[in-house]
């Protein structure tokens, strides 16, 4: 068993049902944090789980560099490393490579960059990206790909998605003949197995680290990552097809749609996914990469998509951004120094619960940490309640 999508209800093209993972259930389609460092930014694991996280991202470039594949490796993996035992996602490292520009060079064989920590010399190729993924072993990982830049034109666009199909072959080779490498079960020493640790049933499980209401860190040893393979072809809806058709044959337990967000005009993007979700499989999960804004997730979910992730809630959080049931709230606004109301009168998270907009536009106003914290909180609890009531309109409609 790696990844399994459960289809339980639909309504048009949407889905409601579960991902079936080797840490967990996830309700889809769902919204994804991106914890970049093994860290969604702003926020601890167990506010996440209070939120009702079941999946996040982690960036296999930024976890490459540091702290190093082999000491998460060692560390037992990602999820025991950072103390997560819900899904994990990982992304290729392509995206944020390709995001280097003068730093990096891609030829046939992968793509050479200098870190951006400390400038030195480093090389991700498709095996490289899934030696470093299976290492840090997230539940799902993604073939490595090359992001074609926007604008390009037809003959770029061609040569780059044919190249993403050999190195997504490449990628598939790789994963098949080295998958039980994955660190799960490897019972190294690690924050959480200094608790109490006991093998159950050749399951092995270990109690949280001080955490009554948490359930046991379990794995079924017996499971494997899955890798699922991205569709490119640029902003060309034929290539896209091509791009998907080709991706299939290919055969991954699930299909992305990467190369968006890249600078193109949000109409266009709309239309590229809702082309190219006409060639993925109906039974398979789809992922949307880097996607959006919540009107944007819930238009998305509603068209088919099971699975999104983005920074913009962290991201924005951070600076003083927040999404709410009447609007953006950008709270460094003076207007809101003496507005006793809550955030968003319609939220039911913890910040809108106990703090006043004044006292929000305080805290990011003295520039204090906790600031971040709640806004973060917010943002994403708005995230997630927004992909909560799409869950239940398609289960209303089926
Ligand atoms: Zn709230």
């Amino acid at each position: 068993m790696s990844v399994q999508l459960q289809i339980e209800a639909t309504r048009g093209a949407a889905r409601a049902g579960k991902l079936i993972t080797p840490h967990g259930e996830v309700e889809t389609p769902v919204f994804m944090p991106v914890g970049t460092v093994g860290s969604v930014k702003g926020i601890s694991q167990d506010a996440l789980e209070e939120l009702g996280v079941e999946i996040l991202l982690g960036n296999t470039y930024h976890l490459y560099l540091r702290p190093g594949m082999e000491t998460v490796r060692k560390m037992g993996g990602l999820h025991r490393f950072m103390s997560w035992d819900r899904a994990i996602l990982t992304d290729s490292g392509g995206f944020q490579v390709f995001s280097l520009n003068e730093l990096r060079k891609v030829s046939e064989e992968g793509a050479a960059f200098r870190s951006h920590l400390d400038g030195s010399a480093h090389f991700l190729s498709p095996e490289k990206s899934m030696e470093i993924q299976i290492g840090l072993g997230a539940d799902i990982i993604m073939a490595f790909d090359e992001c074609t830049e926007y604008p390009a034109d037809g003959a770029r666009m061609r040569s780059s998605m044919e190249m993403t199909l050999r190195w997504a072959e490449r990628c598939k080779r790789y994963f098949e003949a080295h998958k039980q490498e994955v660190p799960w079960g490897s019972r190294q020493p690690s924050a959480i197995s200094r608790q109490e640790e006991r093998v159950v049933g050749g399951r092995w499980s270990v109690a949280s680290a001080g955490g009554a209401d948490r359930g046991p860190l379990t794995t079924d040893q017996s499971s494997t990552q899955a890798l699922f393979g991205i569709v490119q072809g640029g902003m060309d809806r034929e290539l896209r097809r091509e791009s998907a058709e080709r991706t299939v044959e290919i055969g991954f337990p699930g299909y992305a749609i990467g190369g968006l967000s890249v600078g193109e005009p949000r109409e266009l993007t709309r239309e590229v996914v809702l082309s190219t979700l006409e060639h993925l499989p109906a039974e398979k999960p789809r992922y949307l990469m880097g996607v959006g804004t919540p009107e944007e997730i819930a238009q998305y979910a509603q068209a088919g998509v099971d699975m999104m992730d983005c920074v913009l809630p962290t991201r924005a959080a951070r600076h003083g951004l927040l999404f709410t049931s009447e609007g953006k709230v950008s709270i460094k606004q003076a207007r809101y120094a003496q507005d006793e109301g809550p955030l968003d009168p319609a939220c039911e998270c913890r910040v809108c619960a106990r703090y006043s907009r004044a006292y929000l536009r305080h805290l990011y106003a003295a520039n204090e940490l906790l600031a971040q914290v709640l806004n973060t909180v917010h943002n994403l609890h708005y995230y997630l309640a927004t992909m909560r009531t799409v869950r239940a309109w398609i289960r209303a409609g089926s």
